[in-house]
C-alpha cells in the first residue's frame, strides 16, 4: 500500500501542475492601427474602486482592462464621495498603488488619479499622474485643483452634461471654468464619458485647444455595466504616444494628442483620424482596366475594429461609384463601379470622394477621405 501510494504521488503531483498551468488569463487587442510617428495607446482614464463608490478591488480593474486589451488606466477614486468607508480604511493614496503594483504584473500601465467632486460650477475634475492624493482633501474646490496642479497633474473636466448637475443633459462653460482655463489648470475635457458624448464639450475642446478624453467612469464589475459582445463597448481615449510608459502618455496628453473611440464612432482632430483611416484601409485591387464591359469590382479591405460608414460626397465623370459603402471591421468588401460614356481612352488615377459618416472632427463634420483608384480604358 505504502508503495502503491509513493507510486502515486508524482501523478498527483503532475495533475496539479498540469491544472495551475491551464489557467490561462486571454487578451483581446484592440485592432487600431499605429500612425506615422506614434504608437496608438487604448486607455481609460476614469475608473472607480470600492475605496469610493466602486464595488471592484483595485487589482480586478487593472485585470479587467488587460483583458479588454487596453493598454493604460487611471484609478481615479472620488476624494470627497466615500460610502464605503466604515468598511474600507480611507487612504486616498491605496487603490491607486494596488492597481499599479498588479499592473506592472501584467504589463499594463497603471496611473494614479483621484477625482476632485465639487457641486457645478465647476463640477467633477480628475487630476491624473498624481503623487499624493490625501493632499487634494481639502476645503475648496480651488485649492484642491491648487494642489493638483503644484503636483504636475493632468487636470480634465468630468461629464460636463451628466444629468445628475444638468438637468437636461446640456454642457455649459462656466466662468470657474474660464478661471481654470487662464490659470493653466485645466487640460482637457470628457467629450465622452459612460454612455454619453457631449458635443459642447467636442466644440470646446477645438476652441480652447483642450484634450479630447473618452472614459468609462466604470463603477461596477465592467461585464456587469457594458454588453460589449453586442456593440456597447467601454468608450476609450486614443493616445498617440512615442512610447507606452507613463512620462510618454503624460507627454502626449499635454500635447492633446488623443482621440475618442466609443462604440463605431471615431471623433478627433483630422491630422489623427485621417492616418487611422488610411492606416485600416487597403484596396485590394488598386487598379482596374475596362474593356468592352461596363462594370467592374472593387474590393476594400479594413483591418480596423470600426466599421467605416462611407457615403459618396460628390459625383465623378468617369465612373459611377456607389453611393453608400460600409467598410465592415475585419473584413473586405466587394462592390461595382460603372464607366459613363465620357470615359475616355487611356490611363488616370481618380480619387473617390466619400465622407466617412461616423469619424468626427467637428460635431457636425464628417471626417473627408478619398480612395484613391487606377482606372484604365483599354
Ligand atoms: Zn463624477
Ligand atoms: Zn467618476
Amino acid at each position: 500500500m505504502k508503495l502503491l501510494l509513493k507510486m502515486a504521488v508524482p501523478f498527483i503531483l503532475m495533475l496539479f501542475i498540469n491544472i495551475s498551468y491551464a489557467q490561462l488569463r486571454v487578451r483581446a487587442p484592440y485592432q487600431i492601427p499605429d500612425i506615422p510617428g506614434y504608437q496608438t495607446l487604448i486607455c481609460d482614464f476614469h475608473i472607480h474602486t470600492v475605496f469610493s463608490d466602486g464595488t471592484v478591488w483595485p487589482s480586478v480593474r487593472a485585470e479587467e482592462a488587460w483583458r479588454e486589451g487596453l493598454d493604460a488606466i487611471a484609478i481615479t477614486d472620488h476624494i470627497e464621495y466615500l460610502p464605503h468607508k466604515d468598511d474600507i480604511r480611507t487612504n486616498h493614496n491605496r487603490s491607486g498603488y494596488i492597481a499599479k503594483g498588479y499592473g506592472q504584473d501584467i504589463y499594463l500601465t497603471v496611473i494614479r488619479g483621484s477625482e476632485i467632486t465639487r457641486d457645478m460650477p465647476p463640477g467633477h475634475l480628475n487630476a491624473i499622474f498624481i503623487q499624493d492624493a490625501n493632499k487634494l482633501d481639502v476645503e475648496t474646490w480651488q485649492e484642491a485643483i491648487a494642489v493638483a496642479d503644484s503636483q504636475e497633474a493632468f487636470i480634465f473636466w468630468n461629464h460636463p452634461g451628466w444629468r445628475g448637475q444638468q438637468k437636461d443633459g446640456v454642457a455649459r462653460w462656466y466662468p470657474e471654468h474660464t478661471e481654470l482655463l487662464d490659470k493653466g489648470m485645466l487640460h482637457g475635457i470628457e467629450v465622452v464619458n459612460n454612455k454619453e458624448y457631449y458635443p459642447e464639450a467636442h466644440q470646446w475642446c477645438l476652441d480652447k485647444n483642450l484634450t479630447m478624453l473618452s472614459n468609462s467612469d466604470i463603477h461596477p464589475p465592467i461585464q456587469m455595466h457594458y454588453d460589449s459582445p453586442n456593440g456597447d463597448t467601454r468608450p476609450v481615449t486614443l493616445v498617440f504616444a512615442k512610447s507606452k510608459d507613463e512620462a510618454a502618455i503624460k507627454e502626449a496628453l499635454f500635447n492633446q494628442r488623443t482621440a475618442v473611440l466609443w462604440r463605431n464612432m471615431l471623433v478627433g482632430k483630422e491630422e489623427f483620424l485621417k492616418p487611422i483611416f488610411n492606416q485600416s484601409v487597403q484596396i485590394e485591387n488598386p487598379s482596374i482596366t475596362f474593356g468592352m464591359e461596363d462594370n467592374k469590382n472593387v474590393q476594400i479591405t479594413n483591418r480596423s475594429d470600426v466599421d467605416f460608414e462611407l457615403f459618396r460626397a460628390d459625383t465623378l465623370t468617369d465612373i459611377t461609384i456607389p453611393e453608400k459603402i460600409t467598410l465592415y471591421s475585419g473584413k473586405t468588401v466587394l462592390f461595382n463601379v460603372k464607366k459613363t460614356k465620357k470615359l475616355l481612352r487611356g490611363k488616370k488615377v481618380l480619387n473617390l470622394p466619400y465622407k466617412v459618416q461616423n469619424l468626427l472632427v467637428t460635431p457636425i463634420k464628417p471626417l473627408e477621405i478619398n480612395l484613391e483608384l487606377e482606372i484604365e480604358q483599354k
